[in-house]
């Protein structure tokens, strides 16, 4: 076994595959045969599409008929999106860019400054009757959970006519997830980010909530998704679902790390700042500043000492730019621009968090004794 000589607290970017996940797709890669076909050798591919969609109806407790293969969650989201162009979209200000950009035209419904949905706001927006609204359940940055069964209800109550797209991409494998139970017309998932492979998905959809295929040409995913099934990342999915059933209690319990964690920097430093800590949020995020010291700075120091974990704000262009999601709960740009985002994995343990926060208490020493120099 190699050295492990890095720390992995990114799991919110990419979890780590799960053993079992990897035992499934080296399974499925060693068979031929392509869903499609009539022979034996496609009724075995064709099976092991069918068990997954049912593993990942059973996460979700719904109907395997309404669940959709994707090459990921972004064309999960583009797709429900797209089926509305033109028409009246609300988006909430802190969704991914998969929902940002695919609906530019959209208005966004704000935030509290805990990144939390604000109830009044959406109530008097809702007036507008809209097409489409989009809140996603767990937001990527913070880990604030949205209240969408309560926004299901205001949106039913005022306008009725009114679809609801969830992005659930962060809350799978976090928190219980009932598709059945929320109400929503339409819910976007990820197999990456609950110990799944990278570049598979799926969109899952109410009895009744059509829609637009992206992608034409085979008769593929009852005609709703042309190209061959990617069976080894789709057995992936299937199984990561599975264990995302075993392992949730185990996930939750990193609410313990987490909060030692957040405990340590704020006695080292008074003006820590945790983001969305006022409101509920899954087990394994903490987005912290430590105002003044650009983000950046911070995880290059980081990175030196082998952990992995990213900045809340996006880079582009050699410019930083503050976090959409920061700016929506008024961040005062000097501490979003020192947001770091720190998130635990399934296989996270004390020893990866001592060695965090040893890394971070290093650099906070020496950060500190550069400014009184
Ligand atoms: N939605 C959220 C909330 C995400 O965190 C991500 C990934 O970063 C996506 C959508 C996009 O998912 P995918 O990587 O499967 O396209």
């Amino acid at each position: 076994m190699p050295l492990k000589t890095r720390t992995y607290l990114d799991a919110n970017a990419t979890m780590p595959l799960k053993p079992g996940v990897i035992s499934a797709i080296a399974a499925t890669l060693a068979e031929t045969g392509n869903a499609s076909s009539m022979h034996g050798d496609g009724r075995l591919a064709r099976k092991r599409v069918e068990d997954a969609r049912a593993a990942v109806a059973d996460l979700l407790s719904t109907n395997p008929a309404y669940v959709f293969f994707t090459g990921g969650a972004t064309e999960s989201n583009n797709t429900v999106i797209n089926s509305f162009r033109g028409k009246k979209i609300f988006i909430s200000a802190i969704e991914h860019p998969s929902v940002l950009e695919a609906a530019p035209d959209a208005q966004k419904i704000p935030v509290t400054a805990d990144g939390v949905i604000d109830m009044d706001k959406l109530e008097t927006m809702l007036a507008g009757q809209p097409d489409l609204i989009s809140v996603m359940l767990v937001n990527n940055e913070t880990g604030t959970i949205q209240p969408i069964a309560e926004i299901v209800r205001l949106v039913r109550k005022i306008s009725p006519q009114t679809r609801i797209h969830t992005d659930a991409v962060q809350a799978l494998g976090r928190i219980p997830v009932d598709f059945s139970a929320l109400q929503v017309d339409y819910l976007s998932l990820s197999a990456h980010k609950f110990g799944g492979p990278q570049g598979i998905g799926a969109l899952v959809l109410a009895p009744g909530a059509k829609i637009e295929k992206l992608l034409r040409g085979g008769g593929q995913e009852k005609r709703q998704r042309a190209g061959t099934e990617n069976i080894a990342a789709i057995a992936g999915l299937g199984e990561a679902a599975r264990l995302a059933v075993t392992d949730m209690e185990n996930f939750q319990s990193l609410a313990a790390l987490r909060d030692r964690l957040e405990a340590t920097l704020e006695k080292a430093e008074p003006r820590l700042r945790i983001f969305g800590a006022g409101a509920p949020r899954v087990s394994n995020t903490t987005q912290i500043a430590l105002p003044g010291i650009q983000a950046e700075t911070q995880l290059m120091a980081l990175d030196l000492a082998g952990m992995s974990v990213s900045s809340g704000s996006a880079c582009s262009s050699g410019s930083v730019k503050v976090s959409h999601v920061l700016e929506a709960m008024q961040v005062p740009e000097s501490e979003a621009l020192g947001a770091i985002r720190v998130s635990l994995a399934w296989n996270t343990t004390q020893n990866d968090i001592d060695l965090f926060t040893a890394a971070w208490l290093e650099m906070h020493g020496r950060i500190k004794a550069r400014i009184a120099a």
